[in-house]
């Protein structure tokens, strides 16, 4: 069940690509620079995006240092995130949920020196939507590639794909195990699924902050315009689920 639901997420991998090389052709520009890496700031991921990373990674050999980069995120005592308090259930108090707001502003822990991405190979879905799905980023002048065909700095193009959308949505809805639909930041997901004894130790310990570990519902993925534009003007509120 589980390589059935990966090849399907890998299908879904395939659109997007096509679909990134669709838009630079319709602009006329690259969507992304090389080695920019702005936008690669901690990431949610679902479940399943972690299997399908480890699995790559297995097959890239470079699973050892994946997790381990994970571990460490998991372990530092990071200043935007000082509340212990073991993971959070149903509507998360407001520090904590600050601290899970403010997570999202880190660099990730994947971004390599020359601003590669160490996982590129299996990257989740909102990594590969950047700019694809949606326009790139909060505001007209976040992303630094240049201006396309019919562009200007307020209005930047991007594919709306309603059958991909559609696709990613019965791919999470038809999962057999439900958590497997579930979201997390990608240092905690990948890590979570790598070495599930490991990481129930660290956070019965209490060795990770509250905020690291707060499993969010499915509709969390940042892939889509509409959303994005919903994100980008209020806080959501964060809702606990799995952790
Ligand atoms: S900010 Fe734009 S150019 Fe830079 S890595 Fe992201 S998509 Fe590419
Ligand atoms: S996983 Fe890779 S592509 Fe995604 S944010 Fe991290 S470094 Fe960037």
């Amino acid at each position: 069940m589980m390589v059935e639901v990966l090849a399907s997420l890998s299908q879904i991998h395939r659109v997007i690509d096509a679909e990134s090389l669709a838009l630079e052709a319709q602009l006329g520009v690259p969507i992304c620079i090389p080695n920019c890496g702005k936008c690669c700031e901690t990431v949610l991921a679902h479940r399943i995006e972690a299997d399908f990373a480890i699995s790559a990674m297995i097959g890239e050999g470079k699973f050892h240092e994946m997790v381990s980069r994970c571990e460490g995120w998991l372990l530092e005592r990071h200043k935007v995130a000082q509340i212990y308090e073991g993971p959070p259930v149903g509507i998360v108090q407001t520090k904590i949920a600050e601290e899970w707001h403010e997570l999202v502003h880190m660099p990730c822990i994947f971004l390599e020196g020359d601003k590669g991405c160490l996982i590129y190979g299996g990257r989740p879905l909102v990594c590969r939507a950047f700019g694809v799905t949606h326009a790139p980023g909060p505001t007209p002048d976040f992303c630094p590639r240049p201006l396309g065909v019919g562009e200007n700095q307020r209005c930047r193009g991007y594919i709306d794909n309603q059958q991909l959308e559609q696709a990613v949505k019965a791919l999470l809805a038809g999962l057999a195990d439900k958590e497997w639909a579930t979201s997390g930041w990608l240092p905690a997901i990948i890590y979570r699924e790598a070495c599930p004894d490991k990481y129930r130790a660290l956070v019965a310990d209490n060795k990770v902050a509250s905020a690291k570990i707060i499993g969010v519902t499915a509709d969390y993925g940042l892939l889509w315009q509409e959303q994005l534009e919903t994100i980008w003007q209020r806080q959501r509120e964060v809702v606990a689920s799995v952790s």
